[in-house]
């Protein structure tokens, strides 16, 4: 009995963990993407440009001439891809783009089927682009993320 007791304590302290993990990665997601917009230079190169520049390390599971993609240093998902164009050319953000985007942006959209599929996403998977501090953008550049490998959960936060 003591022993039944014990054990639905711990599973119901690890359930309560679990939720407040969630709730710190949330805040911290949140609190990088307002420190993010507040840079007031968002021309300024970014971590995705030494990536591309491979100074500094990335796992690179995609790469043509116009785009990269490489996995995300804090996956939310079995499989999270990271994919931004090369050349950022004035793409910060999906909101800055203009006409002479469009071959890029039709370019990336395209790539993440590819990826996709190198990837074995036959079940599906979700693309998401974060858009300034409401969309809890964090990295000036351009980027999708490409999610699976699990079911994924909808409406998002
Ligand atoms: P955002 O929040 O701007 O939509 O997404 C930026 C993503 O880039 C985040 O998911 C974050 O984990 C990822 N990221 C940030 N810095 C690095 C890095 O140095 N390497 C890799 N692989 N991913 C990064």
């Amino acid at each position: 009995m003591l022993h039944q007791l014990g054990s639905e304590v711990g599973t119901k302290s690890c359930v309560l963990l679990k939720f407040f993990s969630v709730v710190k990665a949330k805040a911290d997601e949140e609190t990088a993407a307002k420190a993010a917009a507040r840079t007031t230079d968002k021309s300024s190169p970014t971590i995705f440009d030494k990536i591309v520049k491979k100074e500094i390390p990335a796992t690179i599971v995609y790469e043509d001439e116009k785009v990269l993609a490489f996995r995300d240093i804090n996956p939310q998902a079995p499989v999270h891809v990271v994919l931004i164009p090369k050349d950022r050319d004035g793409l910060t953000q999906l909101s800055k783009s203009d006409p002479r985007h469009k071959d890029i942006l039709g370019h990336l959209l395209y790539s993440v089927k590819v990826i996709a599929d190198q990837e074995g996403l036959t079940d599906g998977y979700r693309v998401v682009i974060n858009d300034g501090p409401n969309g809890c953008q964090s990295v000036y550049h351009l980027h999708l993320h490409i999610l699976g490998g699990r079911q994924l959960k909808w409406p998002p936060g």
